[in-house]
């Protein structure tokens, strides 16, 4: 009897990657989570921000070579948000993580050429005992920028941040909540329809309301009775379409996959594709973090771009350091026959 597993993960849909980075300077576990950032000029000098959370943040340009490295300590996770307001006329492109190395969260704003410097008045140190998964949210309807930090444990953490009188970002604890029962990491949020999702690494993805003032109580998108998640819960991304439509998507560790759900209503599951070997890049297994635009990032990748984490990065048959793999948007949303 071939098992219910088994038979979904023959529907998983296959595509092969168009670009991969250079490996991280890291050997072992040290890539881990990717973010995107569109240059607000030329799209098709856009970046890949890549933390390794062994030393830092790499950035790498579409071509995947690496431009710059910042080794400002074991950040765990990365993400980006574009034209945060700082105060009524001022505002920045920011890239932020979970800084193992301090128990911190590391701000630092990316200049109009992709530079990026610290802007954090003090450091943000956080209460929980190690942080860990870290993603940000912007509420559109009142332009405020908050971010999450969660642990092993369970616990996140949500600190709303603001400019300083002198051009710098600071940060206030606004809300501690049990996210899951526990391990967490990956997490992401829908700064339009106001949600954070989270997963929990061996259950499921959770979904909270975002505000800082609503319930902490989640609701479960999916977890492993399903046939196509596999543990780990990784990294999670959304793809933002037109009118608060688009996708979540999730990293399923367990079994190299990544598990597509619409975005809006409750998140209906819509099918699984994997990332299989290309003549000149390999696939991606054991995938940690991951990101997705649909912006059109000139002629590279005009359709937009998705982007993981490659847990095992060969070279020819050599094994080398990870690296970050990235796929065409087009070849997944034909393949996936996403509308
Ligand atoms: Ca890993
Ligand atoms: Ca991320
Ligand atoms: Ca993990
Ligand atoms: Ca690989
Ligand atoms: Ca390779």
């Amino acid at each position: 009897m071939v098992s219910e597993r088994k038979k979904t993960e023959a529907e998983f849909k296959s595509v092969t990657p168009d670009m991969e980075t250079a490996p991280v300077a890291d050997s072992g576990d040290a890539a881990d989570d990717p973010a995107i950032w569109i240059h607000p000029s030329d799209p098709s000098r856009s970046l890949i921000i890549g933390s390794n959370k062994q030393s830092g943040i790499a950035v790498y340009d579409l071509n995947g070579t690496e431009v710059a490295f910042y080794p400002v300590g074991k950040i765990n996770n990365v993400d980006v948000r574009q034209n945060i307001p700082l105060n009524d006329t001022i505002s920045i492109d920011l890239v932020a993580g979970s800084n193992r190395t301090d128990n911190s969260i590391t701000l630092m704003e990316i200049l109009p050429g992709g530079n990026m410097e610290d802007i954090f008045v003090r450091p943000v140190l956080s209460g929980l005992k190690e942080v860990y998964g870290f993603c940000l949210y912007f509420d559109r309807q009142n332009q405020q920028a908050y971010a999450f930090v969660n642990d092993k444990t369970g616990l996140v953490e949500q600190w709303r941040l603001f400019g300083t009188d002198d051009l710098k970002l600071d940060a206030e604890l606004v809300r501690t909540f049990r996210g899951g029962d526990g391990q967490l990491e990956g997490c992401v949020c829908d700064d339009d329809l106001g949600f954070f999702y989270l997963g929990e690494e061996d259950k499921g993805i959770w979904k909270f309301n975002a505000h800082p003032d609503s319930t902490s109580t989640g609701t479960l998108v999916d977890d492993m009775a399903s046939s196509y998640l596999k543990a780990d819960i990784e990294g999670l991304t959304i793809y933002y379409g037109a009118d608060g439509k688009g996708y979540l998507i999730a990293s399923s560790q367990g079994n190299n996959s990544f598990a597509v759900y619409r975005r809006e209503g409750n998140n209906e599951y819509l099918g699984t594709f994997v990332i299989s070997n290309a003549p000149l890049i390999d696939g991606v297994s054991e995938t940690d973090g991951i990101d997705v635009t649909s912006a059109s990032l000139g002629p590279a990748f005009p359709n937009g771009l998705f982007v993981a984490q490659d847990g095992y990065n060969h070279n020819g048959k050599k094994l080398v350091s990870q690296n970050f793999k990235v796929v065409d948007w087009k070849k997944i949303e034909e393949k996936l026959k996403l509308e």
